[in-house]
């Protein structure tokens, strides 16, 4: 994953950035980065770690001018080393340009063999960094010709911005794997992954971009681009199911109206006669609230969850670490104890979280645990930019529900059907990337099939 932000023609933009990036969070912690520009120069600043810890106040006044970019990077493709942060920044012969990008290039690694091969040298291990070599060795006239240069000799997914001295460049891929909006703040522009980064500077809503849309920003104002054959969509339905904020919309809708949804549709298709409502929290108090309201049963905040653990947290030493999963979530038992119960989870992808949890839910005297998942079975790794582990760590890629509902020790567990997932997000089966739980990739899918059979897909390209 990644969030990505950009905002054009607005006073103090870097501190506008960091609040909008302050707001995509949850899309990645492991380094963030602003670049900005007053017209005549780019500064940069990035770092490892969350965007709160990162940018001292001295930072974000040395990052001037009136149009700026960000990213919170989770990594996919390359470590998660410093080197690999973004936005990338570069010096080349058209100028500076800063790139943030989310997403995954499927053709990253044969196309950047080919670049090494004729002389180039990089500096990351991103796919991204790909894209600006591409932009830079175009011999396109103007900049954008050079951008859909470069998109035209890529694969995959990707909601990128682009920031130059002058310009503010926003770009999604044919197939619109990944969100990106378009935003207004007063007489300037914002871009950003999803809308909770425009309400936490109080910017308008305008629209999400379109497959395959172009967009540059400069004093002239706006120019919409549309140069790429138009392509089946085939949005990410799991940004619906856990990775965006609920009160964000992404593609016109909104996450907390589709999540909750998802809890009535896997009411409907799986329904039981339990005390209450639990939601894993807090990626599935959406889909939780759902359920309840569905099924009539009362929601129970049943499970406390600490914010407070960060990535740096520290397992002390071997003999303390199997408090695992105890660390993150804690049952109150007063409301547990002798209660049947309907866990809801958003979704499950090793098994490791839901076994412990459901351990402790057994150990402060639940009488029945029976888990509901607001998702299909995860059978397949992403390679479009969510971070999911090898088809052989997913438990559901080798055991049928059966077994899982074995593996986890409780008396049922259903899983939302793909047809139910798709009639409460809304829209066709058939205008969304649902590849982590059917393993059809919408796109690449011949390059995806070969690194699978390789059994290549740790590097993901
Ligand atoms: P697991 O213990 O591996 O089964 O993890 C399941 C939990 O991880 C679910 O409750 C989800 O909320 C969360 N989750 C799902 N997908 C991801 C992801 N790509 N990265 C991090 N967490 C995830």
């Amino acid at each position: 994953m990644c969030g990505v932000f950009g905002i054009y023609g607005v006073p103090e933009a870097a501190k506008l950035a960091y609040l909008g990036l302050y707001a995509l969070q949850h899309r990645g912690q492991e380094s963030a980065g602003i670049a900005s520009s007053d017209m005549g120069k780019v500064y940069s600043r990035v770092a490892m770690g969350l965007v709160a810890d990162i940018f001292t106040p001295q930072d974000l006044d040395s990052l001037k001018g009136s149009s700026a970019i960000g990213h919170t990077r989770y990594s996919t493709t390359g470590s998660s080393t410093i080197k690999n942060a973004q936005p990338i920044v570069v010096d080349y012969s058209h100028g500076t340009m800063a790139m943030a990008h989310n997403g995954n290039l499927t053709n990253a690694r044969q196309v950047r063999d080919f670049l090494e091969a004729h002389g180039s040298i990089f500096s990351s291990t991103t796919d991204t960094e790909v894209l600006i070599h591409l932009i830079a060795t175009s011999e396109g006239n103007k900049l954008i010709d050079c951008i859909v240069d470069a998109l035209t000799q890529i694969k995959g997914a990707y909601s990128l911005i682009i920031l130059t001295k002058k310009k503010l460049i926003g770009a999604v891929d044919p197939n619109n794997i990944r969100p990106l909006s378009l935003g207004k703040k007063g007489d300037g522009w914002v871009l950003a992954s999803e809308t909770c980064a425009f309400d936490i500077i109080d910017a308008e809503y305008v629209r999400p971009l379109e497959p395959g849309e172009i967009v540059v920003i400069d004093k002239d104002g706006l120019k919409s681009y549309k140069p790429f054959k138009p392509q089946q969509p085939a949005k990410c339905i799991f940004e619906y199911v856990y990775f965006a904020r609920p009160d964000s919309y992404i593609w016109g809708n909104s996450v907390q109206k589709a999540r909750k949804a998802l809890g009535a549709q896997l009411a409907k298709e799986f329904p039981v006669k339990a005390d209450y409502v639990v939601p894993v929290p807090d990626s599935s108090n959406s889909a939780a609230t759902g359920y309840s309201s569905e099924s009539k049963i009362p929601y129970e905040m049943g499970i406390i969850r600490n914010h407070y653990i960060g990535r740096t947290f520290i397992e002390p030493s071997q003999t303390i670490r199997d408090f695992g999963a105890k660390i993150k979530y804690n049952p109150v038992k007063e409301i547990l104890k002798d209660k049947k119960l309907i866990l809801i989870d958003d979704s499950i992808v090793r098994g490791t979280t839901g076994k412990k949890l459901v351990k402790m839910l057994r150990t402060v005297g639940a009488k029945e645990v029976h888990w509901r998942i607001s998702s299909p079975p995860i059978t397949n790794s992403c390679f479009y930019g969510v971070d999911t582990p090898t088809r052989k760590e997913l438990i559901a890629a080798g055991n049928t529900v059966e077994k899982i509902r074995e593996f986890m020790g409780v008396e049922t567990l259903g899983y939302l059907s793909p047809e139910g997932m798709v009639k409460a997000v809304g829209g066709k089966m058939d205008e969304y990337c649902m590849a982590c739980f059917s393993g059809a990739y919408p796109v690449d899918s011949a390059n995806i099939q070969k690194c699978i059979s390789e059994e290549k897909n740790e590097e993901k390209f």
